[in-house]
């Protein structure tokens, strides 16, 4: 089915604001092998709407298009698409109905600009809007091409095209081919490095493979069409799982995050953190986890030497002598906050994130990492390149892949136990 997609919004075209529906609809239509031939961009034009709709109704099946179906002046999409069509708009009592509804769900007045948002071209099918006010719409146009009209906020979107847009699709072609799919997310491997490995793996032929960089994190997306669609990704799994081994960090949807928190839990294993450079991101990522508290007893956020000595007892000579941003300073944090919060596990992190504080011994981007269990400490040390917010996201992300790593360390040496 040829699909096409148009997003309106001068902000889109100006940079205040990346397009993120396109993807999102390539997405949400990719799970159900439905794929998208174009997407456009216009600006809040009403030619350049109009123009736009009638060129894309000509060569696509359907066409989504979002923004631009608000209350304010800015918002010409509902007269745009009556333009292209050549009929005229008018208020539409179902959608005021629903948006007066809205209003007295939310229990706040509604404004009369808001009446605005049910003035829709003539013949148009109102499509619900679940979470706000302004109502989508469905339109047959003159060259056959079903026009799907949905609001410009993300979630509004997103809830209307799985809500209403999907299923009319899926109803006009339901022979799709069966397809499966299956998510990689790779860390500590570059993006050749990872293909590389993949190529080696020899997956099944017909399983097709993408790669994308979701910085620091390597994203694989393996995809197979026909009848045995699922075994071929099954398999694919299990050569991939081998090949990258310790580096594919989540399956899925899963992100690294929420894996290392699931091993910790399961792991049993507590951990407190002390973060100098990464300013207590490690302690956000964790804790955006629902059930962190299972695992996650504290983090300490020592900046300044004066909280690595008071909160974590780093020895002042220690500091003196080989810096904040050393080896021994990272290992006497992590033994500091182990000790101070009795946790199975101390993670320590500190590093010069930059722009200034290097020096030529210790560049920007050098940062060390340590980690104390009951057996001792492990320390390593690290050189990113890259701005602050690379170098902390991957000092971050590394933590993580530590803490992921020693809960497995973990329980395979319960299972040895066993
Ligand atoms: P509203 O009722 O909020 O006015 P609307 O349908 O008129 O909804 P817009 O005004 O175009 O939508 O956009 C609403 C919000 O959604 C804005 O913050 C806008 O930046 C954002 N937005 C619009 N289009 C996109 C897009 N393609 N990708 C990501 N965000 C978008």
């Amino acid at each position: 089915m040829d699909i096409a997609v148009l997003t309106i919004g001068d902000e889109l075209l100006n940079g205040d604001q990346p397009d993120t529906n396109t993807a999102a609809i390539a997405r949400s239509l990719g799970e159900e092998a439905l794929v998208i031939r174009e997407a456009a961009c216009v600006r809040d034009r009403e030619e350049e709407i109009a123009a736009a709709l009638n060129r894309l109704a000509a060569s696509h099946q359907a066409v989504i298009v979002t923004g631009g179906l608000g209350p304010t002046s800015d918002d010409r999409t509902a007269r745009s698409a009556a333009k292209a069509l050549g009929v005229p708009l008018s208020l539409d009592p179902t959608a005021l109905r629903q948006i007066r509804e809205r209003f007295q769900s939310w229990g706040r007045p509604m404004h009369a600009r808001d009446e605005k948002q049910a003035l829709l071209p003539a013949r148009a099918a109102v499509l619900a809007n679940p979470l706000g006010v302004a109502p989508g719409f469905h339109l047959r146009h003159p060259k056959g091409a079903d026009l799907f009209f949905l609001p410009g906020v993300p979630a509004e979107m997103h809830a209307m095209l799985v809500g209403s847009v999907l299923p009319h699709l899926l109803a006009q072609h339901p022979r799709r081919p069966e397809t499966a799919m299956q998510r990689l997310t790779v860390f500590g491997l570059a993006e050749p490095e990872v293909e590389n490995r993949l190529e080696q793996a020899a997956l099944p032929e017909k399983v097709s493979i993408a790669y994308t960089v979701e910085f620091p994190l390597v994203k694989v997306r393996l995809r197979a069409e026909g009848d045995a669609a699922q075994q071929l990704i099954d398999r694919a799994e299990v050569a991939a799982r081998r090949a990258l081994a310790e580096y594919l960090v989540a399956l899925g949807d899963e992100t690294l995050a929420a894996a290392t928190a699931r091993l910790l839990t399961t792991a049993g294993l507590t951990v407190a953190l002390a973060e100098s450079c990464t300013g207590g991101l490690i302690a956000k990522l964790l804790t955006d986890q629902p059930g962190a508290s299972e695992f996650f007893e504290r983090g300490a956020v020592t900046y300044a030497n004066s909280a690595k000595t008071g909160w974590l007892k780093v020895p002042p000579p220690l500091l003196a002598k080989s810096g904040a941003v050393s080896a021994e300073c990272a290992r006497a944090m992590a033994r500091g906050i182990r000790r101070a919060a009795n946790t199975d596990l101390g993670l320590a992190v500190t590093g010069i994130a930059g722009p200034a504080g290097g020096s030529a011994e210790k560049p920007v981007g050098t940062v060390f990492l340590a980690l104390a269990t009951a057996e001792g400490e492990k320390v390593d040390e690290f050189l990113w390149r890259g701005d602050r917010g690379q170098i902390r996201l991957r000092s971050a992300c590394t933590a993580l892949d530590w803490l992921r790593r020693e809960a497995i360390a973990h329980l395979t040496r319960n299972l040895d136990l066993d």
